[in-house]
């Protein structure tokens, strides 16, 4: 497998309760590289922008609103297999279906409110990189 490059969000509900430290820390130990990371605070139509796949969906608004409430830190993180490596280490969207030591399963609070987003194939991964940062800002 190739060295791939992901995009990564510490959520608000993460960034709240002081646990940027520690979820970074968990890419680390995965192996994964923090080669870009900055905080932001959203606004909901920026949340809604990048979140536009689930529009339709009927939990979009109340994604937006939340993605806005506070915080976020995006992050690239690269390394071997960096997308799949890094939805290992994230666990499921469901934090009561999180394997155990997955990042969901020891910080989320809710199915909404589950601490980290992570790109799920090669395309939204580049999408959502050049959505939060310049190729200057990526030092890898
Ligand atoms: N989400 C939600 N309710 C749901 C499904 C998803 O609030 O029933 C939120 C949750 O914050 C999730 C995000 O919408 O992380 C994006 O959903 P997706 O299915 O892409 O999950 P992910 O890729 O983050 O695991
Ligand atoms: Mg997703």
């Amino acid at each position: 497998m190739a060295i791939q490059r992901t995009f990564s969000i510490i959520k608000p509900d993460a960034t709240k309760r002081n646990l940027t430290g520690a979820i970074a820390a968990e890419f680390e130990a995965a192996g994964l590289r923090i080669i870009a990371s900055k905080r932001l605070h959203l606004t909901k139509a920026q949340a809604g922008v990048f979140y536009a796949v689930h529009a339709e969906r009927p939990f979009y608004d109340e994604l937006c609103t939340y993605m806005a409430s506070e915080p976020i830190v995006a992050q690239v993180l690269e390394g071997e297999d960096a997308i799949a490596k890094n939805r290992e280490v994230m666990g499921a969207t469901d934090p009561a279906e999180a394997a155990p030591g997955t990042i969901r399963a020891k910080y989320a609070l809710s199915k909404g409110e589950n601490s980290v987003h992570g790109s799920d194939a090669p395309e939204t991964a580049a999408e959502e990189i050049a959505y939060f940062f310049s190729g200057l800002e990526l030092v890898g």
